[in-house]
């Protein structure tokens, strides 16, 4: 601690955009006893402040992005993010941009409450990114000549039920929230809980059931290369053409598009964020039993079924 700021040296992993973000803003992850006072921190710093740097994390399918002409084989090519490792090398924070500074009775509730809004907010990106994953499992069965087989439908519209589902507890959430003493307004704690939850498992059933759709082709056909290839290109347009004479481009691209959405470089955002983005499962779950008012359901229970406690031999939960 300095008298005009603080000097922090340490790292944090796992940052979302922080390569292209102008500024940091930096809190704890848990709650904090004494002994960690040190480490209870918040505070707000530019991305360039000197002692700051950052790795850039690898993704699954990343040197494609680098191949000379890539466009169909990306994927997604207008779209993406990354991560990075963030090492801070004694950087000098000045007091007006330090929120918090060794109260680390407080870092419990505020990670509580910062990680509440997180959870509700999944409720709408994943969301996103399951829309473009259900229309681009839908174009695949249209590329496919199977667009009507009832299964296939049946699929779609268990992946829409699941989306929305994701969708419903977001707003819920959110509907729900209450003002707090300050003014601001609180979501849902339980509800972000439980739609962070649902996070972690439907947008897993979700990718299932475009690969489903998708067929084996997704990850076994040719590269763009061969595509674009004189000798090899028309041989891949015949063979790839399908039973509905469908543009092979067209249905090359759809296909890449689910692979990157499901196992490529966007699955790190659709999947393996959706389950540990703003805490594992079992920070939910902690949370959901927290705020889940057990005790209150027993007691509502107990008068539904006209439990005589007194006739207990022990008082009951003991
Ligand atoms: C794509 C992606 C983007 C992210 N973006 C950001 C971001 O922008 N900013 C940010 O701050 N964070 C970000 N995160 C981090 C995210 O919040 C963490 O991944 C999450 O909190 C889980 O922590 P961890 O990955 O270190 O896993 P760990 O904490 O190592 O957990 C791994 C497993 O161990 C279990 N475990 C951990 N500790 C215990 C314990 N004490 N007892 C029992 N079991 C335990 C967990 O339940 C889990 O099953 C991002 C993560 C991902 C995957």
């Amino acid at each position: 601690m300095r008298e005009d700021g603080i000097v922090v040296r340490g790292a944090k992993a796992h940052q979302t955009g922080a390569v292209n973000s102008h500024e940091h803003l930096i809190m704890p992850t848990l709650a904090m006893r004494e002994d960690d006072a040190d480490y209870a921190v918040s505070f707000a710093i530019e991305s360039d402040a000197p002692g700051i740097l950052m790795i850039y994390g690898r993704q699954s399918c990343d040197t494609r992005k680098m191949e000379e002409g890539a466009d169909i084989d990306l994927g997604n090519s207008s779209f993406g993010g990354h991560e990075a490792l963030v090492i801070f090398d004694d950087v000098f924070i000045p007091n007006e941009r330090v929120f918090m500074c060794r109260e680390y009775k407080y870092a419990g509730v505020m990670v509580e409450r910062f990680a509440g809004y997180h959870r509700q907010s999944y409720g709408g990106c994943k969301v996103g990114v399951g829309d473009v994953l259900i229309g681009a499992a839908a174009l695949a069965a249209d590329y496919n000549g199977v667009p009507k087989a009832s299964h296939i439908k049946d699929k779609l519209i268990e992946m829409i039920h699941l989306n929305e589902t994701l969708y419903a507890c977001g707003i819920a959430c959110s509907a729900e929230g209450k003002p707090t003493k300050s003014g601001n307004y609180l979501i849902d704690l339980l509800l972000a809980n439980v739609c962070k939850q649902n996070i972690t498992r439907f947008p897993y059933e979700i990718a299932r059931l475009a690969e489903d759709i998708a067929g084996g082709l997704m990850v076994t056909m040719p590269a763009e290369q061969d595509l674009r290839d004189e000798k090899l290109g028309p041989l891949v347009r015949k063979y790839l053409q399908g039973a509905t004479g469908t543009n092979v481009e067209n249905r090359m691209r759809v296909l890449r598009l689910i692979e990157n959405i499901t196992l490529g470089t966007a699955a790190v955002g659709y999947r393996t964020e959706s389950m540990h983005g703003a805490g594992s499962p079992q920070a939910q779950r902690i949370m959901i039993q927290r705020q889940g008012d057990i005790e209150g359901k027993k007691q509502l229970a107990r008068e539904i079924a006209k439990v005589d406690v007194s006739l207990d031999q022990k008082p009951a939960g003991k």
